[in-house]
């Protein structure tokens, strides 16, 4: 299989194909046209597969329609990590180089007012981390009410940080119609839980 037998919006696929990729990884070609029909994904990958590009891909293609209102982000990805945070906002600047998505990235270490000023303007894609992100909202200048996809990234480490609690609340503050693009590398028992409460008949993938 090919990039461009996936059926991506041009823009899109442009991106991919400038990044230098010609066929998609193993957890790429298995979640990515699950991710384009909508469809809740739970991901079993390790860091190296591809793991990023299988749901940043999908989201550039999805919100490449519409557009984002102030304090109402579109899609939401939480890392357990400021570095894998940063290397997820680097991915959607990569692949989406040929979209004008905003991005806001809520993460340890950076102002609260620099964020706070991207949340006003709106944006389609909020970067967290699950404390930070639950300090804005606690502060009331976020709602998580028109988020259409929601990405969890290496839950199996935000379950080794103690974030079960955080990430659990966010998922609580989500609508209930979303899409939820879900990975792990390990599936604890935990994380099963957490899968089977929040994600709605999600196809498994695994590599
Ligand atoms: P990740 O597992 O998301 O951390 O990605 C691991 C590395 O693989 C990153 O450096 C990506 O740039 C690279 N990569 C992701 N998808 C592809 C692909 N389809 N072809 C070649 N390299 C890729």
């Amino acid at each position: 299989m090919k990039f461009v037998d996936l059926g991506l919006e041009p823009k899109t696929l442009q991106g991919v194909m400038d990044a230098g990729y010609d066929e998609p990884t193993p957890i790429q070609a298995k979640a990515i046209p699950e991710a384009l029909q909508g469809r809740d994904v739970l991901g079993i990958a390790q860091t190296g597969t591809g793991k990023t590009a299988a749901f940043t891909i999908p989201m550039i293609h999805r919100l490449s329609k519409g557009r984002a209102k102030a304090r109402m982000p579109r899609s939401l990805v939480l890392a357990p990590t400021r570095e894998l945070a940063m290397q997820v906002a680097e991915s959607f600047e990569k692949y989406g180089k040929y979209h004008k998505l905003s991005m806001a990235l809520l993460i340890g270490g950076v102002s609260f007012k620099d964020q706070e000023m991207k949340l006003t303007r709106g944006v389609d894609v909020l970067v967290a981390t699950p404390g930070r992100l639950l300090d804005h909202h606690e502060r009331g200048k976020l709602l998580l009410t028109g988020i259409e996809v929601m990405v969890v990234d290496e839950a199996d480490r935000m379950l080794d940080m103690g974030f079960i609690p955080d990430l659990e609340r966010i998922f609580n503050l989500l609508p209930f119609t979303r899409q939820t693009l879900f990975f792990s590398a390990t599936m604890p028992d935990e994380i099963t839980r957490i899968t089977n409460q929040f994600l709605s008949a999600p196809t498994r993938v695994e590599v």
